[in-house]
């Protein structure tokens, strides 16, 4: 699966936002081939395109797609240095595919904060630099394993080495690889590598309730974001937990009490989604509606291998009607009548909203 570590210094309102995400969460019993942890969470993606498609095919079943999130907890400053829970922490991270970096951005004088004073960019400064250490260690081990292929004349690990050495000291100086500028041949080269810093990473500022505007906290989180080409969640981490404790009907209501169209959770969710470039097809069949994760650029073979690697191997033809005319036509039926109806091959690259169905070889 699709899953984003959530980091943060301690009390900046990590576990506030896991809880209220695996709150708003789905019955795990609905993912039998999930294993799940006490750190993991498995998080429905919102999106209202479902709903509308199962007015139109009313199934017995409505499933969401999901994204995991992994709580991180126990990073100090130190941790590249085995401090704390240092090593597990990292090896928790290398095991996420993007990061959301959780920065406090609310006063509350009962909240002590580990450095005893709200400072987002010294926040953001200390976490950045255990990764970008963390990355140093992995170029200087890397550097030494490749030097014997070097000299024996290798061409890929002279290639490797040498971008290694261009990266070491941006790394040395605690800054993230993100912003060095490696080109995509580059990041292909270093991508065993697993570096932590080039993980797509987005802050969550966590806000009080009334800190979404004028809030000196969050402006330097989003000068930060920009010098880094980053992306910022504003957030009330409180709030969300609160909301999330919500059946539907009260959470509507409060939400437009709230003035709020949908729990700012739901921004996180998406945000996450987009980071990892990730896109939602959808299965409409009278058992189940559902929606499914693909990679953005995916081909329908390897959208049907996300249903079942069997469905990838067989793979004959899909079946598409794009989500607009589905939902307008009324329907398959509305859609073949109106010409909309497409038989697509294994070149096809599936698009965001595709409604499908695979034809398939057992
Ligand atoms: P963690 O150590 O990063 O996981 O932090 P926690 O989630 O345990 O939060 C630390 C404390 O901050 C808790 O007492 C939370 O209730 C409080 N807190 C979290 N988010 C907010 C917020 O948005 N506003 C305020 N005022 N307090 C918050």
């Amino acid at each position: 699966g699709f899953n984003c570590g959530i980091v943060g210094l301690p009390n900046v309102g990590k576990s506030t936002l896991f809880n209220a995400l695996t709150k708003s969460g789905i019955d795990a019993e609905n993912f039998p081939f999930c294993t799940i942890e006490p750190n993991v969470g498995i998080v429905p993606m919102p999106d209202p395109r479902l709903d509308k498609l199962a007015e139109i095919v009313k199934p017995q079943k409505v499933l969401p797609t999901t994204m995991e999130f992994v709580d991180i907890a126990g990073l100090v400053a130190g941790a590249s240095k085995g401090e704390g829970l240092g090593n597990k922490f990292l090896a928790n991270i290398r095991e996420t595919q993007a990061i959301a970096h959780v920065v406090r951005c609310f006063d509350n004088d009962n909240v002590i904060h580990v450095a005893n004073q709200v400072d987002p960019r010294a926040d953001i400064e200390t976490i950045n630099l255990e990764l970008a250490l963390a990355d140093l260690d992995t170029v200087e081990k890397a550097s030494q394993r490749l030097v014997r292929s070097v000299k024996g004349g290798d061409k890929d690990a002279i290639a490797t080495k040498a971008i290694l050495d261009r990266i070491q000291p941006h790394v040395a100086e605690g800054l993230p690889l993100r912003s060095f500028g490696l080109s995509e041949e580059e990041q292909r080269q270093v991508k065993s590598f697993g570096f932590l810093t080039l993980k797509p990473t987005m802050y969550i500022a966590n806000v009080n309730e009334d800190g979404f505007e004028n809030n000196p906290y969050l402006d330097i989180v989003n000068e930060i974001a920009a010098e880094e080409g980053a992306l910022v969640v504003p957030v009330c981490n409180q709030l969300e937990a609160e909301i999330a404790e919500l059946d539907d009907e009260e959470r509507s209501m409060f939400l437009s009490e709230m003035g709020m169209e949908e729990p700012g959770l739901d921004r996180v969710i998406r945000a996450g989604y987009s980071l990892l470039g990730l896109q939602t097809y959808f299965t409409a069949g009278v058992k189940e509606v559902r929606a499914w994760t693909v990679k953005e650029g995916a081909t329908a073979p390897e959208a049907a291998g996300v249903i079942h690697t069997d469905f990838q191997k067989g793979f004959i033809r899909a079946e598409v009607v794009a989500y607009d005319d589905f939902v307008s036509l009324n329907g398959e039926q509305g859609a073949k009548d109106a010409g909309k109806w497409r038989l697509e091959g294994k070149e096809y690259i599936v698009k965001d909203g595709d409604v499908v169905h695979f034809r398939f070889n057992v």
